[in-house]
């Protein structure tokens, strides 16, 4: 990173804890407000680079701050993986949302797994039937991120019984709307600051301007905001993994063992340095995609490196995360210790935004393999 970019990730980091101060108990939403309020999810335009690198490196600067890697993840998700893609579809249910959303008034969830179909979206069961010039929609939608909490969601339906390309739609939905219900939150192990949960559509209707794009575009849309969320969603973990770094790094300096600094094992020392290589592989590769989309590139000519670069940071970040593990001790596995590990949040990486071998197939076909999912 050049200084420039350095002063600019740190601003982000102070506006991080000022933003925080005092809330570190405040529930979800107040928090979410006060970070939204320093503009980071319309996008940062007054940096030195283009708008979506510029909006990365706040957030990594946020982590840096000391946001939380649930809330980090959640800013990156809505921010890169619903509003950037729905905002290159330019539909009218996003005109007239978008404002509120940027504020940080307006929070969204992306509901498409259902308990019975996850890797496989043409298999989902929730339908959207044509009604009065309208749609009504019906199903159920489970493990999504902020669904509790969340205001709207962009939800993907089926419009045709057939298993086909054009089988699914897009539709974005009030959740206040009747017939909408949502469960209470699930007891979830990973990234614990940001509640998941299922949302029910029971004949729900809903008016012609909420279909995103056109009927039976949904799979095509899906493949922008999944390769907008393969791209760059693990860059919610940078601000994170400087911060264990660093950390492990004084640990290493302070603790006594055998008569020296731990950290003068070459053991030790050596696994430090891979974590470092590992935080800059992970740097590199997210905002290089980051500029990809700055050029103006379209997602779905990305898709495959987006794809590689997924999976490639997910399992660096769970490497990474097991050497912290390792050199923190006993307490990588005892809560406030300041060096705890998250190790169940660096293996749900490898889950979300499609599992990593469903990606690998997805590269080998690229490749020209005759591999299917
Ligand atoms: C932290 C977190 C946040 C999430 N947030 C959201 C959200 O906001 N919105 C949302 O819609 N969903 C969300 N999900 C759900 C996520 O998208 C799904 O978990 C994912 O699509 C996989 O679906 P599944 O879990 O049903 O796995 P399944 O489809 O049941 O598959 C299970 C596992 O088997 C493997 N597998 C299955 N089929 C194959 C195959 N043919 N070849 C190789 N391997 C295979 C894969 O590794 C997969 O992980 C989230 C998940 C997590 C962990």
């Amino acid at each position: 990173m050049n200084t420039g970019a350095t002063d600019f990730t740190a601003r982000w980091a102070g506006i991080a804890s000022s933003a925080l101060a005092g809330l570190s108990t405040a529930d979800f939403r107040t928090r979410w407000k006060a970070l939204a309020d320093s503009g980071v999810l319309a996008g940062v335009r007054d940096g030195p680079r283009g708008v979506v690198t510029d909006t990365l490196a706040a957030i990594e600067g946020l982590g840096i701050g000391g946001t939380s890697p649930g809330l980090c993840y959640a800013l990156t998700s809505q921010h890169f993986g619903v509003q950037s893609p729905l905002r290159a579809a330019g539909s009218a249910a996003w005109a007239a949302l978008s404002e509120g959303v940027e504020r940080g008034d307006t929070l969204m969830c992306h509901a498409l797994t259902e308990e019975g179909g996850g890797s496989d979206p043409l298999s989902m069961a929730t339908r959207a039937e044509p009604a009065n010039g309208g749609w009504v929609l019906t199903g159920r939608k489970a493990f999504v991120t902020a669904a509790p909490i969340a205001d709207h969601a962009l939800v993907f339906a089926r419009t045709d019984v057939e298993r086909t390309p054009f089988a699914l739609s897009a539709f974005l939905v009030d959740l206040s709307s009747a017939g909408v219900s949502r469960s209470e939150p699930f007891p979830k192990k990973a990234l614990t600051d940001v509640p998941m949960g299922a949302i029910d559509f029971d004949s729900v209707r809903l008016g012609p301007e909420q279909l995103v794009g056109r009927e039976g575009a949904g799979l095509a849309l899906l493949t922008t905001t999944t390769s907008w969320e393969r791209g760059l969603l693990l860059g919610y973990a940078l601000g994170p993994m400087r911060l264990v770094l660093d950390r492990t790094v004084e640990w290493a300096r302070r603790r006594k063992q055998f008569g020296r600094p731990m950290g003068a094992s070459h053991l030790v020392a050596g696994r430090l340095a891979d974590m470092a290589t590992l935080l800059h592989r992970s740097r590199t590769l997210i905002f290089a995609m980051a500029q990809r989309f700055d050029s103006g590139e379209p997602a779905r000519r990305l898709a495959s490196e987006a794809a590689m670069t997924k999976v490639s940071v997910s399992e660096d970040l769970l490497s990474f995360t097991q050497h912290a593990a390792a050199l923190g001790g006993v307490r990588s596995f005892v809560s406030d210790t300041g060096l705890t590990a998250d190790l169940t949040d660096a293996m749900a990486a490898a889950v979300y935004a499609g599992p990593n071998d469903l990606l690998r197939v997805s590269v080998a076909r690229e490749l020209g393999l005759p591999v299917e999912n």
